[in-house]
């Protein structure tokens, strides 16, 4: 039996065969493997893209995640990582690097419950916690990490003035919402710092690991430079505790030739989402991705995620494999119930809205390049499997 993947990406590549054999053929005549011409370009493409000064080509998103902390932690505090006693605050419904970036830069992260209508962090409480350290008479919050989950945005005006008023830098993790935007403004360009994730799955996929950083800030941009080479301007005489984590030549070329469909497949992806509200709408046990017209112009969908009640989830799902349909739950756990983050997190409060969601959410396919009558087979087996 055919089966319908959550993505395709033969399919894909298919599509834009010519364009992504001559960028690999470019590097093949050329062989500058390392750093080569094209992970430049593919920078000062995405800065231009998104409305920054700069953009830093790294070997991943999670890296990506890292540098931005190992640099924040040298600029902000002249050391080489943050300490324990620092608290990064950040969503526990996510993906692990967010967290495990966290744990790496030397600070503690800090788990803040997510809004149950639009699945990420819940600013009221990243506040209200902020307070209550300021009424105990300290400050050990430096900095939030947003995550844009599925492509949609966080609040940033919420975030941004939370920042603001207390001195705290922002990483946006927009792995998931490379395009997506906050009241016009592209995400990645908002907070201290945007880190990306060039993961083949991801709305902008390389052909392998790849990420990206991107800043207003010219002395973050110049750390992670060094950062990413071992950890100085000059690799044979170092400054800092560096790593390799360059974005491959090669990645950079793929990445360039894809660069051109991302703003249609992100459409493509609006379009799709929206014959999923309209076909799924009024289903009993389903809840829909919370949607309005400025929601939907923003968000990329990354994935397409519906919430399914009364413990229906697992049968849901098993009956949608049987028919030949794809689904995926992103994610089963939180962060803050992993054996590596129990110990070595902080949690405000009961996080229930997030353990909730973990139980009830399911992915279903949204590939850009899927047919109209491919997405009503899938919601033709959603509705069939609630009408028995
Ligand atoms: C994919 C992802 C990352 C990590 O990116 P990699 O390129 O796989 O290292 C980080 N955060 C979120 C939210 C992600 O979805």
């Amino acid at each position: 039996m055919k089966s319908i993947p959550m993505l395709d990406l033969k399919l894909e590549y298919e599509y834009m065969k010519e364009n992504i054999n001559q960028a690999i053929q470019k590097c093949l005549d050329h062989q500058q493997w390392i750093l080569g011409p094209e992970v430049k370009e593919l920078e000062t493409k995405i800065a231009a893209y998104i409305g920054v000064k700069n953009c830093i080509g790294v070997s991943s998103g999670t890296e990506a995640l890292l540098l931005s902390l190992r640099a924040l932690a040298i600029k902000l505090r002249g050391q080489e990582y943050f300490d324990r006693t620092d608290e990064i605050v950040t969503t526990p419904f996510t993906f692990t690097a967010t967290g495990d970036a966290i744990l790496r830069s030397g600070a503690t992260p800090v788990f803040v419950d997510i809004d149950a209508t639009t699945f990420n962090i819940d600013s009221s409480h990243i506040r209200e916690y902020i307070v209550s350290q300021k009424n105990e008479g300290r400050l050990s919050v430096v900095g939030i990490i947003p995550v844009h989950l599925y492509g949609r945005s966080c609040d940033m005006d919420a975030i941004m003035k939370i920042a603001e008023e207390n001195g705290l830098f922002v990483i946006e993790d927009t792995a998931q919402a490379f395009g997506g935007t906050w009241k016009g403004r592209r995400l990645g360009s908002i907070g201290t710092t945007g880190s990306f994730s060039f993961f083949p799955s991801k709305n902008l996929g390389g052909f392998g690991d790849g990420g990206m950083v991107s800043t207003n800030d010219d002395s973050i941009a110049e750390i992670l430079r060094m950062l990413l080479k071992h950890g100085g301007k000059d690799k044979y005489n170092v400054d800092h505790i560096g790593y390799n984590a360059r974005l491959d030549t090669l990645q950079a070329a793929v990445l360039l030739a894809k660069l051109k469909y991302v703003d249609d497949f992100n459409k493509r992806r609006k379009k799709i989402a929206k014959i999923y509200h309209r076909e799924l709408s009024g289903i009993d046990p389903l809840v829909l991705p919370f949607s309005s017209n400025e929601s939907e112009e923003a968000h990329v969908y990354h994935q397409f995620t519906l919430r399914v009640k009364n413990e229906k989830r697992s049968e849901l799902q098993k009956y949608l494999m049987e028919n030949g349909v794809s689904s995926m739950i992103y994610y089963p756990l939180c962060l803050h119930a992993m054996k590596v983050f129990k110990d070595r997190c902080k949690n405000v409060g009961l996080l229930n809205n997030s353990e909730q969601t973990a139980k009830e959410v399911l992915s279903i396919p949204i590939e850009p390049l899927m047919a109209t009558s491919t997405v009503m087979e899938v919601t033709a087996a959603i509705k069939r499997f609630f009408s028995q």
